[in-house]
């Protein structure tokens, strides 16, 4: 060992071996990790060149505020701890290019039915900045948004096409009037929706050419403007994809009746007896063929054997 003398002046943190630096920092929270990280240039690289322990990130806005949640803070040893975060120590975290989130969910509570409130417009356009400050793209397995359409546009804009694999939508924005939503091109022409592979719209109805859903291997969307064409390219390519899963659709019961379906879709009853008798089997028959079920207003494509 190198004996030091105490006549030596005591190093600064930023001047001790990472080594030792990675020791101080295992003994920090989060919180003062990302203190630290505003010291100097070095010990910010220091900091985000670590695997961010954080895989699930919710945040809130809106009358009462912005309010983020880790999954960390869930732990058994931070359970009985108060925790509040600034904006700014959550584009922190994200400021880490290893930061990998299995979700991220953002989430508006606003009082106004239609149209934006000031509050959630002026937080919304702090967030909107964090976002659009970040030099790279965030890696999201599983984003849920419920917020305002423009927040949602510059998030979903900042996911990394290909890690961002599921996507669950509630369109608050119009807030309680029942919403039809036309999925605008800037979203089905963009690399995050091309490549995404579950997708989940709740508590609205929409319309989208039928192919913009053909690269999904899950999905439920309410689609009353479905046409029988529709349906029938969907059971097509739901039967060709080698990767489909389940696809659920809500169709208009009443512009498609249940017995016209069955027959342009050539949907004859299940030959498994143990299968109910909602359950018709259409153009393929073998164990890896594709399963439908039919009910008032509902078309369910499932690959029984594709998990
Ligand atoms: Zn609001």
């Amino acid at each position: 060992m190198v004996p030091v003398s105490l006549r030596s002046p005591i190093p600064k943190l930023g001047e001790l071996p990472i080594i030792f630096l990675e020791k101080v920092l295992d003994r920090l929270d989060l919180i003062s990790q990302l203190n630290l990280r505003k010291v100097s240039h070095d010990l910010r690289k220091v900091v985000d060149s670590r695997k961010s322990p954080i895989e699930k990130i919710w945040i809130k806005y809106g009358s009462s505020g912005i309010s983020v949640k880790l999954d960390v803070w869930d732990k058994k040893e931070h359970r009985y701890r108060r925790h509040r975060m600034t904006l700014e120590s959550f584009i922190s975290i994200l400021q880490n290019r290893k930061l990998y989130l299995q979700e991220f969910s953002i989430e508006t509570w606003c009082d106004v039915d239609l149209g934006i409130c000031e509050d959630c417009s002026s937080q919304g356009k702090q967030i909107r900045d964090g976002f659009n400050s970040l030099r790279h793209n965030l890696q999201v397995k599983r984003f849920r948004s419920e917020c305002h359409e423009i927040d949602m546009m510059t998030i979903l804009k900042k996911l990394q096409p290909g890690s961002f694999k599921e996507w669950e939508l509630g369109c608050m924005w119009h807030g309680f009037v029942p919403l039809h939503w036309r999925i605008p091109e800037e979203i089905t022409s963009s690399n995050q929706w091309k490549r995404l592979k579950r997708f989940y719209l709740d508590e609205s109805t929409v319309s989208v050419p039928i192919e913009h859903l053909f690269h999904l291997d899950w999905f439920h969307v309410e689609l009353p403007l479905a046409s029988m064409d529709d349906l029938m390219k969907l059971r097509d390519n739901s039967h060709n994809s080698a990767s489909f899963k389940e696809g659920w659709v809500e169709f208009c019961g009443t512009t498609l009746k249940e017995q016209a379906i069955k027959e342009r879709l050539n949907l004859v009853p299940n030959p498994d007896p143990e299968k109910q008798e909602l359950l018709f089997h259409g153009i393929d028959t073998s164990e890896e063929g594709l399963d439908i079920e039919l009910w008032s207003g509902n078309i369910f494509f499932y690959k029984p054997y594709n998990p």
